[in-house]
């Protein structure tokens, strides 16, 4: 368990219990973190970002709920007003081999300040946790991210950030064919050749993402953090890897307070 002033994070390992069925990998996390439940979005390799305000504030019933569940989502945001449902709720994403990615951003105006006390709660701006695999991060999530961070700040604002990259494939495992190389245009920093294979660094190509992200916000960086678990689900034994024969079981990383 991994902590950030008072945010948890957790990423599930192989040895919690069956995680084949969905039901089996909500109850196992919820009763590891202590929360009364989990909310995974329904993953479709999408880049769109849900609202968590949408399921708990809008005026649906359960049904339309739901469906706004349905319709497909791979990560899920959150600002000031939704933290004390990070009390009750963790949120989590499902990956074996894509990336877990947590992103928390903060108002920095009283410097180092923001490490003492309570000042961390005044100072939250907004946070997300996103699923990424190639698709996800070819169609844009971790730019739609920083869209939606936009909203939330003005150009007089000092933000401090902080990235989560989870256990996922990585470089040393990740075989690419090379139409796959041509098909996206991944520049060549971003591979490399191997006994005549190509592997591909996608979390290099995430980070940069991230990178470029952060240098079009509008406001002042005051600081960046950036926390790589630097575990690869491949040859690591820990985690289900999905290139590795693990089907249906999935690695989950929940957050919560
Ligand atoms: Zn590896």
């Amino acid at each position: 368990m991994i902590l950030y002033f008072n945010f948890k994070i957790y990423s599930s390992n192989i040895q919690d219990l069956d995680q084949k069925r969905i039901i089996n990998r909500i109850k196992l996390i919820k009763n590891k973190i202590n929360k009364l439940n989990v909310i995974l979005p329904i993953q479709k390799h999408t880049n769109k970002i849900l609202n968590l305000s949408e399921l708990f504030y809008k005026d649906l019933n359960y049904l339309d709920k739901l469906k706004i569940l349905e319709t497909g989502f791979d990560g899920i945001y959150f600002d000031k007003n939704d933290l004390y449902l990070l009390e009750y709720f963790g949120l989590g994403v499902l990956t074996a081999d894509c990336l877990p990615i947590i992103i928390f951003i903060f108002q920095d105006n009283l410097n180092n300040e923001i490490y003492i006390n309570n000042n961390w709660l005044s100072n939250f701006i907004m946070g997300g946790i996103l699923h990424a695999g190639w698709k996800g991060i070819f169609y844009g999530i971790i730019y739609n991210f920083f869209k939606i961070l936009n909203n939330y700040i003005k150009n007089s604002h000092v933000l401090r950030i902080f990235v989560y990259i989870g256990p996922s494939i990585r470089s040393c495992c990740y075989e690419v064919k090379p139409d796959f190389i041509n098909q996206n245009n991944i520049s060549k920093e971003f591979y490399y050749l191997k006994n005549n294979k190509i592997y591909l660094n996608l979390i290099d190509i995430a980070k940069k993402q991230i990178d470029n992200s952060i240098k079009n916000i509008k406001a002042n960086i005051q600081k960046t953090e950036l926390i790589d678990k630097n575990e690869c689900t491949y040859c690591s034994n820990k985690y289900f890897s999905y290139r590795k024969g693990h089907k249906t079981e999935r690695n989950i990383t929940v957050l919560y307070l």
